[in-house]
């Protein structure tokens, strides 16, 4: 981040757009390097002056926008520990992520009161965020703790006390629970800028590349895999409130927006919004769509190459990996597959069997891996620690695929929701994309359920298209019959129009399952 603020430091790092009901042109303000780094510094300084200590952690809870990304930095100039936190949980869930990090201090944007009553029932310390942007200047400041925070021209550049070491902690942050409970994991400055450069490496990041923010900055993908790598490569970000669809395109246009990342389900609305997919306004908009964090349908890739007219590069990636750990290429530098999440980036990629040992080229069993973006354990959890790294130091991701003699990876699934049905192991995600090339279908999910028979089940729901709303069970079992063996097929399929995800679009099929369960 030094090296790219001395490089650019007039340059805008961010632009935060504005959108008024009934407006036709959008407000924005805009942040440059400068602006950014001087304010992060005086946010550092005042948590200094508050008495906090190396190594506290200072939770921030907020919507996307500027006071998030400069809390952040602040945060970890300061070698405190930043451990943003989604602004939509109930006052129970940030109790359980407050007390699980041990948070000494809570930034929370104003008017999320269940933050503040978590906070205040724990007896931790809450200083206010407060967006106050000037469209007429175009000037973005914001209030901590009553003062305002917002370009204080007298830092030029970042003091040398302040820089941390690449083995303390910066970030906390926590897996999706898709599989169980949550999991804290502690990412290093050193994973953070592994990680960074080596997305900024694959998709041959500069200070040209802008991408709009539309994943949520407390999470991996938003925060490491679009915020880090475009900073790392001295690159700008344009972040409104949250994705719209609505306003999607004519941001791209007026901020010229040239890529943006985000998991399937935001592509898929992209995708539904257009009239005709084949004559597009907005082909050739974009430089190129990166997909990560959940599948990719081979037909959804498909889809979006055509419609918007860009290479559309799937990568993929884990809260424990600092996000990105493998991606396909963007076409100068070789082949996209589609349905693999391409090869290794700057990082040792294997499979390994039960027992932690290696398997062969080809083999099919769980991803492991290891690189220098890779954290080191789980928060308070040796348990989850010691399952999840073999006796050679491989981290094993939970995932199981293979990869082919180009190092090229293909995932089948989570190792928990491999299907067992009476022996015979089904891959949900395999029977996902057969459904999903089904044209009428627009979304699809299978899922395991108890089955006194077979011991487990296999079950689906299908979204149908918007154009397609006679689709039937039948007429999707019909379908799957000319497809796949017998025994992959769902004995129940429910045509739905609602499928519950978790807060950044992914699917949990564990909670998919009781939901089901439930209607049924
Ligand atoms: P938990 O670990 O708590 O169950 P989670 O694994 O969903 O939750 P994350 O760290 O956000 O938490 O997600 C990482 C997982 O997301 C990967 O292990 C993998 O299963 C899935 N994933 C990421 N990218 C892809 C991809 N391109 N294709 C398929 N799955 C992906
Ligand atoms: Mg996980």
């Amino acid at each position: 981040i030094s090296d790219s603020y001395e490089k650019n430091k007039e340059s805008d790092a961010i632009i935060l757009p504005h959108h008024e009901q009934g407006e036709t042109e959008t407000k924005y303000c805009n942040v440059s390097y400068t602006q950014l780094i001087a304010d992060s510094i005086t946010v550092s300084n005042k948590l200094t002056n508050s008495g906090l200590v190396k190594g506290d952690v200072v939770s921030i809870v907020a919507i996307n926008g500027y006071s998030i990304l400069s809390t952040f930095f602040g945060v970890t100039f300061g070698k405190f520990i930043a451990a943003p936190l989604n602004s939509t949980y109930t006052v129970e869930e940030f109790k359980f992520y407050l007390e699980d990090m041990g948070a000494k201090l809570v930034f929370i944007q104003s008017g999320l009161k269940a933050a503040v009553d978590a906070a205040n029932e724990l007896g931790i310390k809450v200083w206010e965020l407060k967006e106050l942007p000037n469209y007429e200047t175009h000037k973005m400041t914001y209030s901590l703790d009553g003062q305002v925070i917002g370009n204080d021209q007298s830092v030029t550049s970042i003091p040398l006390e302040s820089q941390p070491q690449e083995n303390d902690v910066a970030l906390f942050l926590h897996t999706s629970g898709t599989t169980s409970k949550p999991k804290g994991v502690p990412l290093r400055h050193k994973n953070i800028a592994v990680s960074s450069s080596n997305i900024a490496t694959t998709f041959h990041l500069s200070p040209q590349h802008r991408s709009m923010v539309v994943m949520p900055l407390f999470h991996v993908h938003g925060l490491i895999g679009v915020t880090m790598s475009t900073f790392f490569a001295g690159g700008s970000l344009v972040v409104p409130l949250r994705f719209s669809a609505s306003t999607f395109w004519s941001d791209v246009k007026q901020f010229n927006v040239n890529w943006y990342s985000a998991v399937p389900t935001i592509h898929q609305i992209l995708l539904s919004m257009e009239k005709n997919e084949t004559a597009s306004p907005h082909k050739g908009l974009l430089h190129f769509i990166r997909s990560c964090s959940s599948s990719l349908a081979p037909t959804l890739f498909e889809s979006l190459e055509n419609c918007f007219g860009c290479p559309v590069v799937e990568s993929y990636g884990m809260t424990e990996a600092c996000h990105q750990m493998s991606s396909n290429l963007l076409p100068i530098d070789g082949k996209r597959i589609p349905g693999s999440v391409g090869k290794g980036t700057n990082v040792q990629v294997g499979t390994a069997n039960d027992n932690g040992d290696l398997l062969k080229q080809g083999e099919v069993g769980e991803i492991c891996i290891k690189g220098d973006n890779v954290f080191d354990g789980y928060h308070n959890n040796p348990t989850a620690t010691a399952e999840n790294f073999t006796k050679d130091g491989w981290f094993l991701t939970g995932d199981i695929g293979s990869i082919d003699e180009d190092g090229f990876i293909t995932l089948k699934g989570r190792k928990k929701e491999i299907i067992n049905r009476g022996g015979e192991k089904i891959s949900p995600l395999e029977v996902d994309n057969v459904l999903l090339e089904n044209e009428s279908i627009a979304e699809a999910v299978c899922f395991g359920v108890p089955d006194t028979k077979y011991g487990e089940e296999i079950w689906a729901a299908v979204i149908p298209k918007p154009s397609c709303p006679e689709l039937t069970e039948e007429d999707v079992k019909k379908f799957l019959a000319t497809k796949i063996v017998g025994f992959k097929i769902p004995k129940k399929i429910f045509v739905t129009q609602h499928f519950p995800k978790t807060s950044t679009g992914k699917i949990q099929r564990r909670n998919i399952s009781s939901y089901f369960l439930n209607l049924k």
